[in-house]
């Protein structure tokens, strides 16, 4: 036995880290949101951004078009489409600097990419949010950008493929925002007069406004794997109900089994996956 004992030193979290765990540490390496281990930067990034423990994380909205359209395929549409502010709204900041401030940062216009691009050859109109841009929160310019996802698929009468990561409609433009539902979801009912299909991908989180609209109305629906997706959030609807929610709620995998989804696709096979499924309804 030991003459004394050494206490370990408790060794706390960092600031920035105590607040939120799925902070990342800057530089070469960064630690798993999904298994807290510290991993090699360049090869999480070469993985799309997937840890060795299968944890999926946050893709920056651009790489996701680079991970299922064929190389130099893809033609971005309405880049140029950025928000107005109806209401003149103000929070703790104004909603036109919240807006430029955002744009500023990642050279994006508002929350959503889209336009034509190809997928082992088959043409496809597609879309993705951008959750770094004000939490892929849906207003006037996304609602656009969505309807005319399905505009273009109607012309050119091919399938449609949308990647769903938002907060929901977005606060700082009120009803035109809440609008925005009945309008992408108005599309989508045009769209399903051309007979082709169209592929709903809710990644980590889709809830709100925009899983209430579009995103549940695919022809297929499919989810990275533990992905947040529901209108609103657990603790809501604890609230709400008075009850205790079951384990994982709201989690892709629980949504599987609930039936509510299709399936649950990890990134390494999603482009293959969405081949397959246009090959077969397209
Ligand atoms: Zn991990």
């Amino acid at each position: 036995m030991a003459w004394f004992r050494k206490e370990k030193p408790k060794v706390l979290p960092a600031e920035g880290e105590a607040r939120n765990p799925s902070v990342r540490m800057d530089g070469l390496w960064l630690k798993c949101e999904g298994c807290g281990e510290i991993i090699y930067r360049a090869d999480y990034e070469k993985a799309w951004n997937v840890c060795a423990c299968g944890h999926h994380g946050a893709l920056p909205a651009r790489r996701r078009l680079e991970l299922v359209l064929d190389e130099g395929s893809f033609q971005e549409m309405d880049r140029d489409l950025a928000p107005l502010d109806p209401l003149d709204f103000s929070d703790s900041k104004k909603y036109r600097e919240r807006a430029r401030e955002a744009a500023k940062k990642l050279d994006e216009k508002d929350a959503f990419i889209s336009g034509m691009g190809t997928i082992e050859g088959r043409l496809v109109s597609i879309g993705t949010f951008n959750f770094a841009f004000m939490g892929g929160s849906m207003g006037s310019v996304v609602g656009e950008k969505v309807t005319r996802v399905f505009e273009r698929a109607i012309e050119h009468r091919c399938p449609v493929i949308v990647f769903s990561a938002s907060g929901g409609a977005r606060m700082q433009e009120g009803i035109f925002s809440l609008m925005q539902m009945a309008k992408t979801s108005a599309a989508v009912a045009r769209f399903r007069e051309i007979r082709q299909p169209y592929i709903s991908v809710m990644l980590h989180p889709t809830t709100g406004g925009v899983a209430a609209s579009f995103a549940w109305l695919g022809d297929v629906i499919l989810a990275e794997p533990k992905a947040l997706i529901g209108f609103a959030g657990p603790r809501v609807i604890e609230q709400t109900i008075r009850q205790k929610l079951p384990e994982g709620f709201q989690r892709s995998e629980f949504l599987l089994e609930k039936g509510m989804i299709d399936g649950i696709v990890t990134r390494e096979e999603m482009k293959a996956k969405l081949a397959q499924i246009i090959g077969l309804l397209g």
